[in-house]
């Protein structure tokens, strides 16, 4: 089980460590710009990408987080939080498990599928 995890843990340390360089200085709109020349410039990547699963899907990711800014590190830190008290993937709302579909998808995420909708249309 824990093992599953890790490699959700290493994915929030990547994203968080690139967030935390890029947070003050780029918007979103930057890092859309580096995705088509991506293929050039990785002299500024600190972080060895191959190890986590470079591609699209971490891109996505940023780009999703560096457009919430501060609540999207907010959100990391909270994941690995809850990592080391163990009470990561599971929703805050009903306790159940999250999907793990759904944490590949946002390895952050705070609620299951169904509590996430709620709140949407409560918010909304
Ligand atoms: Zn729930």
């Amino acid at each position: 089980m824990k093992d599953d995890f890790a490699q959700f843990k290493k994915l929030l340390l990547t994203l968080r460590g690139k967030l935390v360089g890029k947070v003050d200085s780029m918007q979103g709109e930057a890092l859309k710009k580096s995705r088509q020349d991506a293929s050039g410039d990785l002299s500024n990547v600190p972080i060895h990408m191959a190890d986590v699963g470079t591609d699209n899907y971490e891109r996505d990711l940023m780009i999703e987080l560096i457009e919430n800014g501060e609540e999207g590190l907010r959100n990391i830190d909270t994941a690995l939080e809850k990592m080391d008290d163990g009470s990561y993937g599971v929703c805050e709302i009903c306790s159940k498990k999250i999907n793990k579909e759904r944490l590949k998808a946002v390895p952050y995420a705070k609620l299951c599928i169904d509590c996430q909708r709620e709140e949407e249309i409560d918010n909304g």
